[in-house]
């Protein structure tokens, strides 16, 4: 199988990637770099499968090789990066995924779109199943994230429908792991990187506000499930082991064995107060939920940290 995926030098995407070029796939990565990095993809590199082409996927693409599945994760993913590259972060989840999904109606190929559980904003039901429509301040400062992949979830279902593309949408709650940048700017990179240098670790608002921690391994093996299923509505993926802010930033300062102290910084607007996904559908269709417990998760990160 020949495998495009955008935003393939990314966290998520280069462990998609290598897990793709170990299956024995060919991988054509599309990224124009701008939170990604060359150095995430220093084993995909050396694979004569693998092919790199540097592109703003909200330009058209013009592919001459044919394509038998297209994986679209490009976007900036971190609340600092989409709210430092509002518009660029509004034309990947909008022409960036209209060009997407237009080559794999060209190649007739499958397509899976990475949304988030950010289309759930704050929300007000909790555990989020994926019925659940959300609760979205469309004018904040997350609406430019938020709005973007609502349109690519609402203009991949037009395809599917109109079109007939073959798509699944993966809604991925927190995850975090290894090759997540130190200036990330998300709270496990910034914990880490904060706690390994005994420096003042940041928790926003009181910390009381909760998230939900999935380690990389177990979301790549659950998005590998999905693309074998022929199911075309969102599935969410992640770990439901939810944890306050402090908590996390408490555990992280033990695993990491450091003096650092917590300090409290304002709450970024429209932070959600609690997240924590509903994985039964997961659990169901896919046979798969998450094995990597969270404190592993941390350790193996905080080691590639290190
Ligand atoms: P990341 O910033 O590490 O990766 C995003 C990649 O997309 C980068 O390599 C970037 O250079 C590339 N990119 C951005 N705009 C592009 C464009 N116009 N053209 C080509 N490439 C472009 O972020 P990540 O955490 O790996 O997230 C990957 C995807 O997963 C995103 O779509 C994100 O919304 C989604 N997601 C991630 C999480 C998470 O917890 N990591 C949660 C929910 C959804
Ligand atoms: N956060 C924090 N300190 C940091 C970075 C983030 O307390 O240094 C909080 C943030 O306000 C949010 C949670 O951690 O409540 C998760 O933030 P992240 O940016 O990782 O992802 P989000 O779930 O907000 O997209």
């Amino acid at each position: 199988m020949r495998v495009l995926i955008t935003g393939g030098a990314g966290f998520i995407g280069s462990h998609l990637c290598e897990r793709l070029l170990a299956d024995g796939q060919q991988v054509i990565c599309v990224d124009n770099f701008i939170t990604g990095s060359q150095r995430n993809l220093g084993g995909p590199l050396r694979n004569s499968s693998f092919e790199l082409i540097r592109h703003d996927i909200s330009r058209p693409l013009e592919v001459t090789d044919p394509v038998d599945y297209v994986l679209h994760f490009a976007s900036p993913a971190s609340p600092p990066d989409y709210l430092r590259y509002p518009i660029q972060t509004m034309k990947v989840g909008s022409l960036g995924t209209l060009n997407a999904l237009g080559i794999a109606k060209a190649k007739k190929a499958k397509f899976l779109l990475a949304s988030t559980s950010e289309v759930y904003g704050d929300p007000q039901v909790h555990p989020q199943p994926e019925g659940y429509w959300g609760h979205v301040n469309p004018i904040g400062p997350r609406g430019v994230y938020d709005e973007a992949k609502r349109f690519s979830e609402a203009l991949t279902m037009a395809y599917c429908r109109e079109h007939e593309v073959d798509t699944r949408i993966v809604r991925i709650f927190n995850t975090f792991g290894p090759r997540m940048r130190k200036e990330d700017g998300r709270a496990i990179p910034n914990f880490i990187t904060q706690a390994l240098a005994n420096e003042p670790v940041t928790v926003y608002g009181d910390g009381s506000q909760t998230r939900s921690f999935c380690y990389i391994s177990d979301l790549v093996e659950g998005i590998l499930q999905l693309m074998g299923r022929e199911y075309h509505e969102p599935v969410n993926l992640g770990n439901p082991e939810e944890k306050s802010l402090l908590e996390m930033a408490r555990l992280v300062i033990r695993l990491v064995g450091s003096s650092s102290q917590v300090v409290f910084k304002p709450l970024p607007v429209d932070d959600p107060r609690q997240r924590r996904p509903d994985i039964t559908l997961a659990a169901r269709l896919l046979k798969w939920q998450p094995m990597v417990p969270l404190e592993q998760g941390l350790s193996e990160t905080i080691a590639w940290f290190r």
